[in-house]
């Protein structure tokens, strides 16, 4: 099969790779859609580098059909033919962490995590072990099943750690596809949704999500706009997706007393002073992705109230595009792509 990989400055190469074969507790699934993350810019934008980890297949957004079983899996657990979203990490299955569905927490040996130590989903074909697996809710397409292993669902993991969210405002900074699946579930949640980003499209799409209010923060002080919009208070809750500093310190401000702030932005130096923040009783908290139980609740749930997530992705690319796929999504402009594959 033919697999992508990262070769450094911004470089792709389709590579041959031997087809996968499933080991014990294994299935085989023939990706159907592999979705671009943000994060794959780290190392997309990294040095050239001739040997792995780089050199591993690419893509840890997948979501296809399983097509082998591997010895000793159960015809009752699983079938050749089963939809199924991917949780992508998995590790000891026996430390508590693995046992309450956070294998990437695993506290007995170093996880396993498609493309940083395990090949990726940009590919034909993946195996992995059944237990990470879950079924597909036959209404939702393989993209929103993408998503949902994670850009989506580090929004949905991120908003059930932040409690009850009806009738209370919101504020998401930044409307990347993290920010903007906040967006569509918290409206639908029943909260006042105010959306801050720079860019006029991805506001656009946040009203479409449901946003009530919309902040474009480079046409001003992002912070006083949140104000003006919750009668002076400040946001009850405030999300952080953007992992900007100075964003981050916005987020801090623009939240209530009582509030509440949640940073879910990779690389943010977030600083606070205690007799501040005390004296606001406010709880900050941070959340990275989900476990494999809310990724199963976040589908029922994109299921049960048929929300939109296929619309976050704006551009569909076969394999043999990734190039100008990488390029394109390099500029960050706006839009999310996914792969897909027949
Ligand atoms: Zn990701
Ligand atoms: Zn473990």
């Amino acid at each position: 099969m033919q697999g992508l990989v990262f070769t450094g400055d911004r470089s792709v190469e389709l590579r041959e790779f031997n087809d996968p074969i499933p080991g014990p507790g294994e299935v085989i699934v023939k990706i159907r859609a592999s979705g671009m993350c943000g994060s794959d810019l780290h190392v997309y934008r990294g040095s050239a580098v001739t040997s792995s980890p780089q050199l591993l297949i690419q893509g840890h957004e997948p979501c296809g059909e399983i097509v082998e079983l591997g010895p000793g899996v159960s015809a009752r657990a699983a079938a050749v033919g089963d939809r199924v979203m991917i949780h992508h990490y998995w590790g000891c299955g026996t430390c508590v962490q693995c046992r309450s569905g956070w294998p990437q927490l695993c506290t007995t040996e170093e996880p396993r995590v498609p493309t940083l130590n395990e090949h990726g989903a940009h590919a034909q074909f993946m195996k992995i072990p059944l237990i990470q697996t879950m079924p597909l809710p036959d209404t939702l397409s393989f993209e929103t099943g993408a998503a949902i292993g994670c850009g989506t669902g580090t929004a949905w993991g991120a908003l059930t750690r932040m409690g009850d969210l009806t009738g209370k405002t919101l504020t998401i900074f930044g409307q990347g596809p993290v920010g903007l699946s906040a967006t569509m579930f918290a409206a639908s949640l029943g909260a006042r949704v105010i959306a801050v980003d720079i860019n006029d499209t991805r506001l656009e799409q946040a009203r479409a999500f449901g946003a009530d209010t919309v902040v474009n923060s480079s046409a001003g002080d992002a912070v006083d706009a949140v104000r003006a919009a919750t009668s002076g208070q400040g946001s009850q809750l405030v999300m952080e997706t953007s992992g900007v500093t100075p964003v981050a310190a916005q987020a801090l401000e623009a939240v209530a007393t009582w509030g509440t702030v949640c940073f879910i932005g990779i690389g943010a130096n977030v600083e606070f002073n205690t007799r501040d923040t005390l004296r606001r009783q406010l709880t900050l908290l941070t959340s990275w992705t989900l476990s494999t139980v809310d990724q199963i609740r976040c589908a029922d749930y994109v299921d049960a109230h048929q929300l939109p997530v296929d619309e976050l992705f704006t551009h569909r690319w076969a394999l043999n595009e990734a190039s100008e796929a990488y390029q394109w999504f390099d500029k960050q402009d706006a839009g999310k792509g996914v792969f897909v594959f027949d």
